[in-house]
């Protein structure tokens, strides 16, 4: 039996190449920001730091474009947290998403959702912000996925057991395995050419491929007692 389920945003809730899309303008007109950025993210969820995300960030990212701490804190805030999130307008989610959500919460799941970046405005533009009960962003905990910390937190907002819960998302090594080390159950929609995560020894609960797919098998399989109720 699961009582709530937490939603990764990106690639989860609609397709990554719409993601690409839409960055383009942002990747063109300041391409090594925006791939010296991708890098330090990557960096970010291996090393350990004290510092808060944002400085941490700013720091290795001024390494990498030889500029001081100072100008790069200020081309990312520009760039990546006010352009490129504006940029998210044209994003739609993948077929079937709303209809999944909505049967969920008939079934009387709790909905969350945990994005590794400002959130809010991404699910209003998906038009499913009225679905969330509540919605983080893993920057305000100051680590990324698959860091645990995030992940306590969102389990905290449910207020249920870890494994009362199950956690959707596209990223084998930072939703699945971040998620699970955290004690939720987990759903993977998987990508078409993953590499990792697939065969016996996935950790994955469920793999699906579509939401209808992922809606039938929450309420067949974790949800079976109460999905008669309407
Ligand atoms: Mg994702």
């Amino acid at each position: 039996m699961i009582k709530a389920v937490g939603f990764d945003v990106d690639g989860t809730l609609y397709p990554n190449y719409q993601m690409f899309l839409c960055s383009l303008p942002s990747l063109l007109s300041a391409p090594r920001l925006m791939y010296y950025f991708g890098q330090v993210r990557k960096d970010m969820r291996q090393i350990e730091y004290d510092e808060p995300l944002h400085e941490k960030q700013a720091q290795l990212l001024s390494n990498k474009l030889g500029i001081s701490e100072e100008h790069a804190r200020d081309r990312m805030e520009r760039h990546l947290y006010h352009r490129w999130e504006h940029s998210f307008r044209c994003i739609s989610p993948f077929r079937q998403v709303r209809e999944t959500l909505l049967a969920l919460k008939r079934n009387g799941i709790i909905l969350g959702a945990l994005s590794d970046f400002p959130i809010k405005n991404k699910l209003k533009f998906l038009n499913l912000d009225d679905l969330f009960d509540f919605s983080l962003s893993s920057e305000d905990t100051g680590y990324l996925k698959p860091n645990p910390i995030p992940f306590q937190q969102m389990i905290r907002e449910f207020g249920t057991d870890p494994d009362e819960i199950l956690y959707v998302g596209n990223s084998y090594k930072y939703d699945v395995l971040g998620a699970a080390a955290a004690g939720m159950r987990t759903a993977w929609l998987k990508p078409l050419f993953a590499t990792q995560g697939s065969g016996s020894h996935t950790q994955a609960d469920i793999i699906f491929s579509s939401f209808s797919e992922l809606r039938s098998r929450i309420l067949n399989e974790f949800v079976q007692s109460s999905s008669t109720q309407k």
